[in-house]
This record gives C-alpha cells, structure tokens and sequence, in this order.
C-alpha cells in the first residue's frame, strides 16, 4: 500500500453527505489544503456519495495520504453496488473539475470512485507522528447537525461570493491598467513615427542634394574632357607642323647646319615628338571619358593579331637578357573591337617591356567561367600594393620605377582601363615589387 490511511466512514443515510462533507473539510484542513481547496475538496466528496448514494447504502469511503514524493490527499469511495460506474461518472462529470485526479471504475463485486488531490508544498512534513496527531484528531470530531453544516456552507458561499468580487475588482483595475499601457504605447508610437518621418525627409533632402552633387561632378568632368580635347587637338597642328619643320630643317636637301645647330634642332625634335606623344594620349583619354570611342564589333582573329603583337613589339624587346615571349591564344578568334583590343595588349606589353630589366615578358591567355583573360606577365621591378590602384589614375608614374628604356606619360594605364571597360570587360594588376607584375584584361568570351 502506497498510501498511508488516516480513516473511514460508511454512508448510510442521507444525514452521513453531511457528516462526510464535514469530515472531508476537515482531513484536507488536517493535512495541509488552503480554505478554498478544503471546500473544493468537501464538496467533491460529498457530491460523489450523494451520486453513489442513490445506489443504495454501505459505500464506503476511505481517506488516505501520500506523505512522500509529491504529496498527495487520496480518497476512495466504495459502493457494494456492481455496475454502476458509467452511471456514476456521467452524473459526477463536473466534480472532477474540483480534485486533481478523479477515476470511476467498475471492481468485481463493488463500483470504486477514487480522487486524489495535490497538496501544497511547504505544508509541515507528514511524518507518522503527525500521522498519528492527525487521526486522533479526526476520531474527536464530532458531526454537526445538517443545520450546522447549512451555516458553514452558508459562510463558505458567501466567502466565495467575495472572493468573485474581489476577482471583479482586480479584473477591473487591470483592465484600467492595460488601458493605461495602450495609451502609452500609441503616444511611443505616434512620437516614433513623428520621429521616423522627420528622419525620413532629412534622407530625401539628402538624396536631393546629393543627386545635385552628382550632375554638377558630372557636368565639371564633361568640362574636363572636352577642355582636353580641346587643347589636345589645338596642339597637335602646330607640335606635328615643329616636327616636320625640324625634320625639313636637317634634311641632306637643305643648307647645311653647324653641328651645334643641328643638335639644337634635334632637340627641338625630340622634345616636339615627346609632347605629339603626350597630347595623342590626352587627346584619346578625353575622347574615351567623353564616351566617344565605340566598339566595332566584328570576329577579331586573335591568332592574326597576337603574330602582329610578335612581330611588332620585337624591335622593342631589345635587350637580351630578356626573354619576350608571345604563347598562341587559346581560342583563335573572339567578338571583340580588334583596334581597342590590340591597343589595350601594346600598351600593357610596352610597359611590361619598360620596366623589365631581366627575365621574361609574356603575353598568355586562358578561359575562365565564360570569359576570357589575356595576362601580360613580366618579372621587372614590380609595383608596390598600395598603388595598384592609384597606377591607373593620369599621369600617375611609381616614384622611384625609372623604366629600363623610353620615357611615358603616365597616361597608358588609365587610358587601357577606359578601353577594356568599353569592351566590356576589366583590367587589374597583380605585382610584388622585386618580382614583377601581372596585368589582366578580362573579357567576356563571346565568338
Ligand atoms: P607610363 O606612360 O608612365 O608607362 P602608364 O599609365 O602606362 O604610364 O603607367 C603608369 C605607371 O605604372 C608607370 O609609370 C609605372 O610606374 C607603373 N607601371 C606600369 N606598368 C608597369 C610594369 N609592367 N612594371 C612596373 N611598373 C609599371
């Protein structure tokens, strides 16, 4: 036996509802249950015997606790009556609402209702001693009269009525509460949305002035580029007209110079020629900025125009501790401008040559994920990182890289990068200094 008994009572008449009422008050209050657990748990009791009654006399019922692990105030209400179970269940179906577990079954020779309830933690330990105390006290306890039992039930209605009102009145101030919360939470969120529409048109003025911005950058570079071109294309008359003067100047042809006036006018030459160069770059930079280079498309046979690179740029790769190697494309033709894209492979391969002193300069290609690159390798002086981006702004030269032969304008790269973008395509650079440097164009592969 789990349970410990504490004690029993038959029913026999109707005055024992009564008497089991009162005495089931009393055990739940002798072992611990709250006032309104105490009247939960009577009014199960005697609610089940007023069902079982009506069966006949002799049930009989037992009380019993569970003084370990969860302690729990147990009953079992016995009837001799066979059968009656699913009677009995259908008529007490609201008074399991009141204990915690509530059974009905059908025994060999007797209908069994148990019910168990949970007692409190923190009630004082039922140790048998108190066991003891509490059967004592409940065998002293004499039923009241069913008058008596009215009152107390009377006193126990109107507690409950007062606790319903008190229920009402708590229900009442919450809601007045939660009133008072809602009030707030619209006046947050009215004061963020004031807040979120203030911020709001502090963006579009934003937006507005840097839209502003933008048309004037715009309109001062367009400024830029056609001042370029401009002064490029004014330049180039008379900077061609002092070349061919000079040249004309030296011919066999004509009177002929003292040696000192000859190399005054080789000067003159070599420094016209110099700023032809100079002016051509600027002149093709404006046109390309001012979006006046356009792609002809056609099939550009690679194969035809890496033999052209070959051959032209040998003359340059003049020294012989440099190895100048073009490898054979990997596809032999591609959609491309063959103009632009020979232009962009000169301009990296010329400068590739400029500044390697030793080793090798190569020219290679290779597919990548539905594009193309064309790598221009060599193992010259290199480029430091934090100026691999700044190498293809104008006229910007590395301090400190003299190139091995020829002079530049610092106009190549940012003038390449123009070109590869109009191909549709990029162009990056890859160099440790003292090792050399890789620039890649990349472009889609299309044929
Ligand atoms: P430049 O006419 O001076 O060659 P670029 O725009 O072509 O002008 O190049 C800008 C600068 O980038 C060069 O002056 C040089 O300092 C650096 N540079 C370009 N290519 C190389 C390279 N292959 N190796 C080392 N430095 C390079």
């Amino acid at each position: 036996m789990t349970e410990t008994p504490l004690m029993s009572m038959r029913l026999r008449v109707e005055q024992d509802i009564f008497v089991v009422r009162q005495l089931g008050r009393e055990v739940a209050r002798a072992v611990g249950l709250e006032a309104q657990d105490q009247t939960r748990f009577a009014t199960a009791i005697s609610e089940v015997g007023r069902v079982l009654l009506a069966a006949g006399p002799d049930a009989e019922v037992a009380f019993a606790v569970r003084p370990y692990g969860v302690p729990t105030l147990h009953v079992v209400m016995t009837h001799p009556a066979v059968g009656e179970a699913a009677r009995v269940s259908r008529q007490v179906q609201q008074v399991g609402r009141l204990v915690e577990t509530m059974e009905v079954e059908n025994g060999d020779d007797s209908t069994v209702v148990r019910m168990s309830r949970r007692l409190p933690p923190g009630v004082p330990g039922l140790t048998p001693a108190r066991m003891e105390e509490i059967r004592a006290g409940l065998a002293q306890h004499v039923p009241g009269s069913p008058l008596d039992e009215l009152a107390v039930q009377n006193q126990q209605l109107i507690a409950a009525l007062d606790e319903v009102r008190a229920q009402r009145d708590d229900l009442a101030r919450l809601n007045a509460e939660l009133e008072e919360t809602n009030r707030g939470v619209m006046a947050l969120y009215h004061q963020l949305s004031e807040e979120l529409e203030e911020t709001n048109r502090g963006v579009v003025a934003l937006y507005a002035e840097l839209d502003e911005k933008s048309v004037q950058l715009r309109a001062a570079s367009e400024a830029k580029s056609r001042f370029l071109a401009n002064v490029s294309h004014e330049l180039r008359a008379p900077v061609t007209a002092i070349i061919g003067l000079g040249r004309l100047l030296t011919d066999s042809a004509s009177d002929a110079l003292t040696g000192e006036q000859n190399r005054q006018v080789e000067l003159i030459r070599s420094s016209a020629s110099d700023l032809l160069t100079l002016v051509n770059g600027l002149l093709d930079l404006a046109k390309a900025e001012a979006g006046r280079i356009e792609a002809n498309w056609t099939q550009v046979d690679l194969k035809a125009m890496f033999g052209q690179l070959r051959g032209t740029l040998r003359p340059l790769a003049t020294r012989p501790e440099v190895d100048f190697v073009v490898d054979e494309p990997v596809v032999p033709v591609l959609r491309s401008d063959e103009v632009l894209l020979a232009q962009v492979l000169r301009n990296l391969l010329i400068n590739a040559l400029k500044f390697t002193e030793a080793g090798s300069v190569r020219l290679s290609s290779l597919l990548i994920d539905g594009d193309i690159e064309f790598i221009v390798s060599d193992t010259g002086t290199g480029i430091p990182p934090e100026l691999h981006e700044r190498i293809f702004e104008e006229f910007y030269q590395v301090p400190g890289n003299k190139p091995v032969s020829g002079k530049g304008t610092g106009l190549g790269l940012p003038y390449a990068r123009r070109l590869a973008g109009i191909l549709g395509g990029g162009l990056r650079v890859d160099s440790t200094p003292g090792e050399g440097s890789a620039f890649t164009l990349r472009l889609p592969a299309t044929t």
